[in-house]
């Protein structure tokens, strides 16, 4: 199996996960969806699987030491992460296709906007999922 790969939408931001990868979370908090303009799609991996094959766009923006990381020249989402977790987050739809990934579960919720449904019938927590 090749490794999966992925980058943002100009294609100055290009990684390669050399390991497996994690079925794609949704995130309702109101963060991932300023972020993202809309729910974050998750996918992760380990740390230590993610080779930045292209990242002087790359920038990183933190809050309450959480960071999320995105291309300064297009603007896309691509990451996030937190300094104490061996696994990082990747943004599910900035991987190349066929990603083979699954929806997992959907988390925080509580937090989700006023302007959708969640309308599918995967598990569901009020903040973080186990
Ligand atoms: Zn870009
Ligand atoms: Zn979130």
């Amino acid at each position: 199996m090749t490794s999966p790969t992925g980058g943002c939408l100009c294609g100055a931001v290009r990684f390669r996960i050399d390991g497996g990868l994690r079925d794609v979370v949704f995130c309702h908090c109101t963060r991932c969806r300023r972020f993202h303009g809309h729910v974050g799609a998750y996918t992760e991996c380990a740390r230590s699987d993610l080779t930045l094959t292209s990242d002087e766009a790359l920038r990183w923006f933190t809050l309450d030491g959480s960071s999320r990381g995105f291309c300064s020249a297009c603007g896309s989402s691509l990451f996030w992460s937190r300094e104490e977790l061996e696994t990082i987050s990747v943004a599910a739809g900035a991987l190349d296709e066929p990603t083979g990934l699954q929806p997992l579960r959907h988390v925080f919720v509580a937090d989700a906007g006023d302007y959708y449904e969640i309308a599918d019938g995967l598990e569901r927590f009020p903040s973080w999922g186990t």
